[in-house]
């Protein structure tokens, strides 16, 4: 009797795992923008490269997570010369590398204080592949926004083996993700 309620037990912890990792896919940096519930955060952005094929890629990016959701909003311009958030490129002779996002927090806390995202210009792909580009600038975006990566079985633009091509865009669990990490 204590032996199968221990079984019975063991199973149903089991089977939360299973379907709450699948359900939750996401993961959190563990940083995230000083939020106040029932508003939207707004993050100034400036370009860090002169160059119209990256900034087009960050800007298709930027517009990709402002139109999926309504927490944190990044007003990407050139206007914005003062910003000390920032997207542009690196050049690393490495094809496995993409891109690359480093989110400074404020001093003695877990809070973004800046952010700066790059496109990996060594790579290939990155310089020929436009879908490539808009995939992996929205992928840094969502570390900026706190996101880490998920597991490889799910479809998420914070997938680091996702198709480029094919998911370029916040998918269903980033969205889930950036809600649960700023909630109203
Ligand atoms: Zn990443």
């Amino acid at each position: 009797m204590r032996k199968k309620s221990l079984l019975t037990v063991t199973t149903l912890i089991l089977m939360t795992f299973i379907f709450t990792s699948s359900a939750l896919a996401y993961s959190f940096t563990g940083h995230t923008w000083s939020k106040t519930n029932g508003n939207t955060y707004n993050v100034s952005v400036k370009y860090a490269t002169t160059n119209t094929t990256y900034r087009a890629a960050f800007d298709s990016a930027v517009s990709d997570w402002n139109s999926s959701q309504s927490k944190i909003k990044f007003n990407l311009s050139a206007l914005n010369v003062s910003s000390l958030n920032k997207v542009g490129t690196q050049d690393v002779d490495n094809p496995s590398l993409y891109g690359v996002c480093i989110t400074y927090p404020i001093s003695g806390t877990a809070k973004i204080s800046y952010f700066t995202a790059d496109l990996n210009i060594g790579n290939p792909n990155v310089v020929n592949y436009s879908k490539t580009r808009r995939s992996t600038a929205g992928h840094e975006l969502g570390h900026a926004l706190g996101l880490d990566h998920v597991s490889v079985l799910v479809t998420a633009i914070m997938n680091s083996s996702r198709d480029r091509e094919t998911v370029y865009t916040p998918q269903t669990d980033d969205i889930n993700g950036v809600n649960a990490l700023y909630p109203l």
